[in-house]
């Protein structure tokens, strides 16, 4: 009975070893994110050591492996759960606008960013663009001319830009730099115009957006890829030499970020000349340049009640031009964002009629267009100008921060 007694003890013992000890191994592996692989490896031992039936190993290895192997997850496991979740209701559906903007654009180095590990390798292969000999001789000459002038204590005095500045970026096309020079523009690259921005910017960060704002967005973004023959040459030549100054209105009390919630809306409608006409009500805020603009590109909703397009009463999110003189128009008082003196205000619109084909970025074939349009296109302001603008800024800051340590 004694010797009974001992030997269970010992048994005990060793059991409550074995025990810690595998509690510890396998928090140590949980912390060191082993692979799936190796705990299937090291579970199966344990198992072993402590005389589960073999077959009960066997089944765990086979469970394990269809986990390890992802075509067979895929088959056997992930469809029949998504199925499940989708039966259940579990995923939030992509709504069509979210999709457009998933769908739009390309991917291009930044991939290797957001893939979470980055091949530098490919990174560092890719070609840098190079400014043509036109690109480098505007930027030593008007661009260079441009920051001699600009004083930013006197803008920031002023609240505005001098005249004779304004007129020297408009005679200069820099308001027209993404514009083909077959419509009169610069023709110039998305390396000059994040070149143009940076050492601008290093002056004059009002100066940066009155240039920045006309070769982003708005419009001539938008007419030069989506706008009808007449359309181009109508607009592009005069945004090209300054003589319209355009703004783009997106921004809505209750919709910035989630841009696609915008209320400002448009109806189409049937004059007595048997012309369709659009009507449009508008609420915009925020929106650089408009306070001086002579256009306004604007985004809203489109209806078409009476179904003159044969494509349903909804027409969704359209993108359309807006002489700043047309009836109903109002360009408020210009807001002070950030205390840098760009122009900036908020524009409503009050019973706005025109004629829809002219008006409708693309025109009438273009309507309900807006938000794929938009989705293509924010990418210039989002993805040069303002990177370009911090990029100078930052530069700028840099060459201060050496001149304190001389
Ligand atoms: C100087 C200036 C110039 C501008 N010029 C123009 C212009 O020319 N045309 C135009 O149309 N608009 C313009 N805007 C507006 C600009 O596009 C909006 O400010 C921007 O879209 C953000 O919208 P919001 O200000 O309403 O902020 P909100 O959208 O209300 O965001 C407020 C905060 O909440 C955060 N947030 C919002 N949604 C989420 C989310 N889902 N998850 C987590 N965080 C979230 C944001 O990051 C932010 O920090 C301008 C704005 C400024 C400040």
């Amino acid at each position: 009975m004694e010797l009974l007694e001992m030997y269970s003890g010992v048994f005990l013992n060793n059991l409550a070893a074995a025990s810690i000890g595998t509690v510890l191994f396998v928090t140590a592996m949980g912390y060191l994110g082993f692979p799936f692989w190796l705990w299937t490896i090291v579970l199966s031992g344990i198992m072993f050591g402590f005389g589960v039936p073999s077959v009960v190993i066997v089944l765990f290895i086979a469970l394990s492996l269809v986990f390890i192997i992802p075509p067979l997850r895929q088959v056997l496991v992930s469809s029949g759960v998504m199925k499940l979740f989708k039966v259940m209701k579990f995923i939030p559906q992509i709504s069509e606008t979210e999709r457009t903007a998933l769908e739009a654009g390309v991917v291009w180095a930044e991939a290797e960013l957001f893939s979470g590990k980055p091949n530098f390798k490919k990174l560092m292969s890719e070609p840098s663009p190079k400014l043509t000999t036109e690109e480098q001789a505007f930027l030593d000459g008007p661009v260079e001319e441009l920051c001699k002038m600009i004083d930013a204590w006197q803008v920031y005095r002023l609240r505005n830009i001098p005249d004779n500045i304004m007129d020297f970026i408009k005679n200069n096309k820099f308001l027209g730099m993404i514009i083909p020079t077959e419509y009169g523009g610069l023709g110039f690259s998305n390396l000059l115009h994040s070149e143009v921005i940076q050492k601008i910017s290093t002056r004059s960060i009002t100066a940066s957006i009155t240039v920045m704002v006309p070769n982003s967005l708005g419009p001539a973004e938008l007419l030069v890829h989506y706008g009808t023959d007449e359309q181009k040459k109508s607009w592009l030549p005069r945004l090209a030499e300054g003589k319209e100054m355009p703004c783009f209105g997106l921004t809505e009390p209750q919709a910035g970020s989630d841009a696609g919630s915008i209320v400002s809306s448009g109806v189409l409608f049937k004059g007595e000349d048997g012309k369709i006409y659009l009507k449009l009500n508008w609420n915009k805020r925020w929106i650089t340049l408009a306070a001086i603009s002579s256009v306004i590109g604007l985004a809203f909703k489109l209806r078409d009640p009476e179904n003159l397009l044969g494509r349903g009463e909804d027409l969704g999110i359209t993108c359309a031009l807006i002489p700043a003189n047309t009836k109903g128009v109002v360009l408020g008082l210009r807001h002070d964002p950030l205390s840098i003196p760009f122009y900036n205000c908020p524009t409503e619109g009050h019973d706005v009629v025109l004629v829809a084909n002219d008006a409708i970025i693309g025109g009438l074939d273009k309507a309900g267009h807006g938000w794929k349009m938009l989705m293509e296109s924010l990418g210039a302001g989002r993805g040069i100008s303002l990177p370009a603008q911090s990029t100078g800024g930052m530069k700028l800051f840099g060459l201060f921060s050496l001149g304190s340590c001389n």
